[in-house]
């Protein structure tokens, strides 16, 4: 008897110890361990499923690309632990203001990709300008042990796009919000474009080059 429940111990133990060992491992695969928000690959597969695969007229998707601005100067002048701060706090202000449906990933060293699927134009920008709000709003210091505590200005500048008749995939998608980033960047930083057609780079000609990858 005593063999019997010792047997059925041991089994539930090795079968919740296996459950936890899987569930640590889908995370650390989804995941940015950093910023703690879903990682290049995972945001760019569930662009590419709720796009490519689902294209709907009714339901459009949105997308902002955000991206820090002057992070090179922020990190020479308060060090890279403060700025991996920074950039931490960006994801949480992030997941603070996406609705449960909505991701965001972070796609490069200091820029964010948010996929808000069932949203149109006029909503996610919207919801892009409360981001670049509560990033102004927010009060970044530097740590304690830093010479002097002081606040530093963080902003951020976000491009969006929206599906349409003519915007059908994630690439078109992507590389419009990227040159909606592009006119936020040029036109003063922190704030949010909306992609219009009439977009583009500063020595257009080559878009094409743009493509999604999806290696971390
Ligand atoms: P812009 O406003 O045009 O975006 O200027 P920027 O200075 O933000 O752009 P740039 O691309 O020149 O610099 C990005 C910087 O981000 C450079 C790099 O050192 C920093 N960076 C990239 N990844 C990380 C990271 O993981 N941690 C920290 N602290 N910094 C990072
Ligand atoms: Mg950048
Ligand atoms: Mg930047």
């Amino acid at each position: 008897m005593a063999f019997i429940f010792l047997l059925v111990f041991f089994l539930l133990f090795f079968a919740y110890f296996q459950w936890h060992h899987n569930k640590k491992l889908t995370r650390l695969s989804i995941r940015d361990t950093l910023s703690n928000s879903f990682n290049r690959r995972y945001v760019f597969n569930y662009l590419h499923k709720s796009v490519d695969a689902n294209y709907s007229e009714k339901n459009t998707v949105s997308i902002m690309v955000i991206d820090i601005d002057d992070f090179k100067q922020v990190n020479d002048k308060y060090g890279h632990p403060f700025g991996d701060g920074v950039i931490r706090t960006i994801a949480e202000i992030g997941n603070e203001i996406l609705r449960t449906e909505d991701i965001i990933g972070r796609v490069g060293g200091e820029e964010f990709l948010c996929v808000l699927p069932r949203i149109d134009a006029v909503q996610s920008l919207h919801i892009a300008r409360r981001f670049v709000n509560k990033v102004n709003e927010h009060k970044f210091t530097t740590e304690a042990n830093h010479s002097k505590i002081q606040q530093v200005k963080v902003t951020v500048s976000i491009g969006l796009s929206t599906t349409s008749k003519t915007t059908r995939t994630s690439s078109q998608l992507y590389v419009q919000a990227d040159k909606a980033l592009y006119h936020a960047k040029s036109s003063g930083k922190n704030r949010a474009i909306q992609y219009q057609d009439s977009m583009q780079y500063a020595n257009s000609g080559n878009t094409s080059k743009k493509s999604i990858t999806f290696e971390d």
